[in-house]
């Protein structure tokens, strides 16, 4: 009789063992990391970003690669139905237009967006994509593209669609220090009001459509460093049908992947960007306000 109960409890803990595991697998936040062309080395940053989302416990993570630039992108399709989120390490050819629509589709459905770093210079002539990201920068931008956004003094935004010019723009990398913009915003809160990132480029002269734009951070581009003398936004959200859509330009390359701010806030907008909340703790390594801290993330 013991041997038998034994028996059967073992079943019993096996049986919910397997139901709690997979119930958590369910649970969890399933990212597409797109990639394949881009301007930046997507074979170095990819398994970062993997690596990154995975390190939290929340995400499932699979990884959709395209055609090389210039091949048949009908070639290239992925299902956005299997997905919370899409992040977008992206910066080349057109998609086909049926992946188009329906990736148009999983946004407006509430589906979420995480464009990373270059992936926010993508797609210049889409401007569907471009009310997602609100401001791009390159691959041709200009005023044809839509007015500067950046910040004044007091933090407040100043839409400029008068000036001329370009569309994205940086001098050389540099240790800036970021703002924090809207430290109740669940991205946001609890991380000190003012660190230090990495040695990364600063993105200045955006443009876009810049709608709806909440800025999250933003960084005051130093003329020293031939930049604007602007506060210039690096993270923003923009809500885009029921979906959520974050513009995080920070984290030119697999070096930049290892500060801990970085990596902190793209696991922080990823989680936003899927749900609208963000559940993850504030790590003590968070940088403070004069040096960039660093963690290895690849083994
Ligand atoms: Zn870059």
């Amino acid at each position: 009789m013991l041997q038998k109960l034994v028996k059967y409890t073992a079943i019993v803990a096996l049986v919910a063992f397997i139901a709690t595991s997979s119930a958590s697998a369910q649970d969890k936040i399933r990212a597409v990391i797109i990639d394949g062309q881009n301007n930046h080395n997507w074979v170095e940053t990819t398994p970062y970003l993997v690596k990154i989302l995975e390190d939290t416990g929340l995400f499932t993570v699979d990884v959709a690669t395209s055609p090389k630039q210039g091949e048949d992108m009908n070639a290239f399709n992925v299902d956005f139905s299997k997905y919370d989120l899409v992040v977008m390490n992206y910066n080349g050819d057109r998609w086909n237009p049926k992946m188009e629509k329906a990736f148009v589709e999983f946004i407006v459905n509430g589906g979420g967006l995480l464009s990373y770093h270059a992936g926010n210079n993508a797609f210049p002539g889409w401007p569907a994509y471009n009310e997602m990201i609100a401001l791009g920068g390159w691959e041709g931008r200009n005023e044809d593209s839509g007015p500067y956004l950046y910040l004044d003094a007091d933090g407040n935004q100043v839409i400029d669609a008068v000036e001329p010019g370009v569309g994205g723009d940086h001098g050389p990398q540099w240790a800036y220090p970021i703002d924090v913009r809207a430290p109740e915003h669940p991205i946001m809160k609890g991380l000190p009001l003012k660190f230090r990132h990495c040695e990364d480029e600063l993105y200045q002269r955006q443009r876009g459509p810049a709608h709806n734009v909440t800025v999250l951070a933003s960084a005051f581009a130093v003329p020293e460093k031939r930049g604007t003398n602007r506060n210039e936004p690096l993270i923003l959200t923009v809500p885009y049908g029921k979906g959520r859509c974050v513009n995080n330009m920070l984290g030119h390359a697999g070096k930049q992947l290892e500060s801990v701010d970085t990596i902190v806030l793209l696991q922080r907008c990823a989680e936003w960007a899927a749900t609208g909340k963000v559940t993850q703790e504030v790590p003590a390594d968070f940088p403070g306000e004069d040096e960039p801290t660093f963690r290895k993330v690849l083994d």
